[in-house]
């Protein structure tokens, strides 16, 4: 990304939420779970899963998370009917873990519960720094409860995610590996780019040794490919791993990916809140920033019809 560009990253936030909207709705299914279902319904048909993401960032108040775990409980009811092959992800802040670990875990304890009832599985997304030894504690009392049926992200860009790694491997846990989109202080994090690639390999031979299931979530052509290069030398089978991807990134790819026999996720976000999740996707889109701004410029001009 150009010094420019980066610059203009830095103002995205600035950028008038109608046009936000515009160049990211190819990232989100939509805004209700009818949206989301039809999105999953078009992936499962070209061979693909997926993971539904119920969007609930900037909770505040009890309510609003009791709504999202309500929510994904409709989700899975939906997947049952539909017959369609998806799990779920969901994020510790939206089930309540800036108010309090307690509601947060209820909810997150109804959510495994109804997935479990369905057959289905839930992936706990991963957030900021401020909220992975919470989240990783928590992901431990539920398999240590025996909750198998949940699974959790880990960060390459994070300094201590290899010690995570090691320190999990005793539950043979399921985990998605992806660079971790939160910038977080050199102090804690690899913030050099070759860097993180390279942790993403450490974490990943060492989750590879441990046996556990790996979903590999990213779009880093390079890092795709030395991951299977990797599963391959281990002799794994389409079963024993997975790709991931984010809706609305390199679909090319995702088809030729599973074209040649891998299991292949992606993530589908929907809800109303739409918002802080679209940044953090234009923010890594090589090409967006400057296209942002020329059409913001452009607004200014006319007017946006939306
Ligand atoms: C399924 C999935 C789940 C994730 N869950 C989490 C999570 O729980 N916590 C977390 O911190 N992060 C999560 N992430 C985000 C992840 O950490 C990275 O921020 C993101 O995937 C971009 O990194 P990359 O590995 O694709 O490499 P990059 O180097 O960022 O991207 C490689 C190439 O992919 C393409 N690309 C990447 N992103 C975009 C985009 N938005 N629009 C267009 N093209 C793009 C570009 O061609 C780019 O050059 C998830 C990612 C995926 C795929």
């Amino acid at each position: 990304m150009s010094l420019l560009d980066s610059a203009l990253v830095r103002l995205l936030p600035a950028v008038p939420k109608p046009v936000v909207q515009l160049f990211s709705s190819r990232y989100i299914a939509g805004a209700t779970l009818a949206d989301a279902l039809q999105v999953v319904r078009d992936l499962n048909a070209g061979g693909k899963l997926a993971t539904v993401d119920v969007l609930g960032e900037e909770i505040e108040r009890e309510e609003e998370t009791r709504a999202i775990a309500q929510a994904y409980r409709d989700v899975f009811a939906a997947f049952d009917e539909a017959a369609l092959d998806a799990n779920v992800s969901v994020k510790l802040t939206a089930l309540g873990l800036d108010l309090s670990y307690e509601l947060c875990r209820e909810n997150l304890l109804d959510v495994v519960r109804t997935a479990a009832a369905f057959g289905n599985f839930v992936r706990i997304d991963m957030e900021d720094a401020s909220t992975t030894d919470a989240t990783l504690r928590l992901y431990r009392e539920l398999r240590e409860d025996g909750h198998d049926n949940v699974g959790v992200v880990l960060q390459a860009r994070l300094r201590r995610t290899l010690d995570d790694v090691r320190a999990l491997a005793e539950l043979r846990p399921s985990v998605r590996l992806c660079k971790g989109i939160y910038l977080e202080p050199a102090a804690i994090a690899f913030t050099d780019y070759e860097a993180v690639r390279a942790n993403f390999l450490r974490c990943l031979d060492a989750l590879l040794e441990s046996g556990c299931y790996l979903g590999i979530a990213t779009h880093d052509e390079w890092l795709i490919g030395e991951s299977l290069a990797r599963i391959s030398r281990r002799g794994l089978g389409p079963d024993e791993y997975e790709l991931q991807m984010l809706l609305g990134v390199r679909e090319e790819r995702r088809d030729e990916l599973v074209a040649e026999g891998h299991r292949l996720r992606v993530y589908v976000p929907f809800g109303e809140e739409w918002y802080a999740y679209s940044l953090r996707r234009l923010q890594e889109n090589p090409a967006m920033a400057g296209t942002i701004a020329r059409a913001t410029a452009g607004r200014m001009l006319r007017p946006l019809r939306l």
